[in-house]
């Protein structure tokens, strides 16, 4: 005779819910998102305000017994989401934008409700070979040789600082603290970051010149690596950026890999912004090259429009990536063969993590890659239309064209001495930023404040970019740059 349920309250495993209250709890959700989705062109660009005062309201006392679904719900809704940068408006073309595409949300959710586990190959068969499937579309991507391959990582940083590790393991002795690492002074603070975290002082990064287009000079790579051999350091590693986060700059990769060769260095791709152009043909031309890397660093959760949290170090051969993180233990399973398949657990520090594989994989399942080329293409057009708009503006300079989808320009104030030129350009960005229609973000190039525009969510199109381009040239008016 079937049992009664009991009430939720007094049931013996209230962890494990009722299909009913899964319906319930996720129908909930699911209609809040769906509504937010919808307001979100509509939604203020930053509401961030008072961030601490409200932080702390946020934070309560550890609940020891638990509330509706429902009140939790409207809270994050109406308290905590709003509270922040609105990385995910189509007018967000600050720093790098992230992407968030909703089938990616779909997947997160049914690796978390399966929960498998993917670190070790023999544990999941069908989940790895998931994720290995998406590592092998990247690898094809970039054109890496059958022997390459990679891990998905949270993000750049990470995938930086594994193959700064790799590299390190690669080319130095264990007593590894005289190796010199060289870049550009374009280059992304987290390729510091991870030399850093890998042991090296400070002091081994070299930032190389770049020229007037802000790629790496190799010129200067010469002579610093010259200079630094005859000084008894051991050069070991060269980062090229294909787009840096700065001015969009692709270093020339092909000459980069030749100088490279010649100097006896790993060298590594930084395309955590510009890798995912690689779908399209422009993207394919400039960073011609790619494919001589030893390691290159993608960022899904960028050009793939994924969720934050999803990054990919790519090396040219897998071993590289394995020796480097491979520690054996008596309660694993001994080391695979050379069979392809690999076990994540040895190409990083973790042992356990999310599903990562299935956030890729679902979303290119569903919308097939050339759903994603003509995004990356529509973003393309777009920089390049932006880039027309300000060069016709007399009272605009372009300081960096977009090579990708990214370009820097400032208020052009010939009559003025620069400090007070650079305070029209900052105040040229803050009241842009006010407007809440569009968000850019500045940075300084040359000593000097420029503001920057990033296309690169999947939700921005023209419509966007005319309102920012009205909202410059009110903000222009205002601070008597442009006439009336
Ligand atoms: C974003 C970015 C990074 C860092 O990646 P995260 O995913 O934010 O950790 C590194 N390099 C470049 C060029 C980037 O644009």
């Amino acid at each position: 005779m079937p049992r009664r349920p009991r009430a939720p309250r007094e049931r013996a495993h209230p962890l494990e819910l009722t299909e009913a209250e899964m319906h319930a709890l996720v129908e909930n959700a699911l209609r809040r998102v769906v509504a937010h989705l919808r307001e979100l062109p509509g939604q203020p660009m930053h509401d961030t305000a008072g961030g601490r005062k409200r932080s702390r309201a946020l934070v309560g006392r550890l609940p020891e017994h638990g509330r509706p679904g429902d009140d939790v719900l409207r809270q994050l809704f109406d308290h905590v989401i709003p509270a922040s940068l609105n990385t995910a408006s189509p007018g967000y073309l600050g720093y790098i934008p992230g992407g968030g595409i909703f089938p990616a949300a779909v997947a997160d959710f049914v690796a978390d409700a399966t929960n498998r586990y993917v670190g070790i190959w023999q544990a999941g068969p069908g989940p790895v070979a998931v994720e290995l499937a998406v590592l092998r579309w990247f690898r094809e991507l970039v054109g890496f040789p059958s022997s390459g391959g990679g891990v998905l990582t949270t993000g750049g940083s990470m995938a930086n600082l594994l193959a700064v590790v790799s590299a390190r393991r690669d080319r130095l002795p264990a007593d590894f603290l005289r190796g010199v690492l060289y870049a550009s002074d374009q280059v992304h603070h987290s390729v510091v970051k991870a030399a850093l975290v890998a042991g090296f002082p400070e002091e081994r990064v070299r930032a190389l010149p770049s020229d007037g287009a802000f790629r790496l000079r190799l010129d200067a790579l010469d002579e610093h690596v010259a200079r630094d051999r005859a000084a008894g350091l051991q050069p070991f590693m060269l980062v090229a950026s294909a787009g840096t986060t700065h001015t969009g700059a692709v270093d020339d990769l092909g000459a980069c890999a030749d100088a490279a060769r010649e100097h006896g260095l790993w060298f590594h791709v930084d395309a955590a912004y510009g890798g995912f152009f690689l779908l399209t043909e422009h993207g394919r031309s400039l960073l011609a090259g790619i494919h001589r890397a030893d390691s290159v660093t993608l960022d899904p959760h960028k050009g793939l429009f994924l969720p934050y949290g999803t990054g990919c170090v790519l090396v040219r051969d897998v071993e590289t990536l394995r020796r480097a993180h491979r520690v054996q233990a008596d309660y694993l399973p001994p080391p695979r063969g050379d069979d392809g398949l690999w076990d994540f657990a040895d190409l990083s520090p973790e042992l356990s993590r999310d599903w990562r594989g299935l956030r890729v994989w679902l979303p290119l399942q569903l919308h097939g890659a050339a759903a994603f080329r003509a995004a990356l293409n529509e973003k393309l057009a777009l920089a390049r239309l932006l880039h027309a708009e300000l060069a016709a503006r007399r009272w605009i300079d372009v300081v960096a064209p977009p090579q990708l989808s990214l370009l820097a320009f400032r208020a052009r104030a010939p009559d003025l001495p620069p400090d007070e030129a650079d305070a029209l350009t900052r105040r040229l960005l803050s009241g842009v930023n006010q407007q809440q229609r569009v968000f850019l973000s500045g940075t300084s190039v040359r000593g000097r404040p420029v503001l920057r525009a990033c296309v690169l969510s999947f939700r921005t199109h023209e419509d966007r970019i005319r309102l920012l381009l009205e909202d410059l040239d009110r903000v222009g008016r205002e601070l008597g740059l442009a006439g009336p």
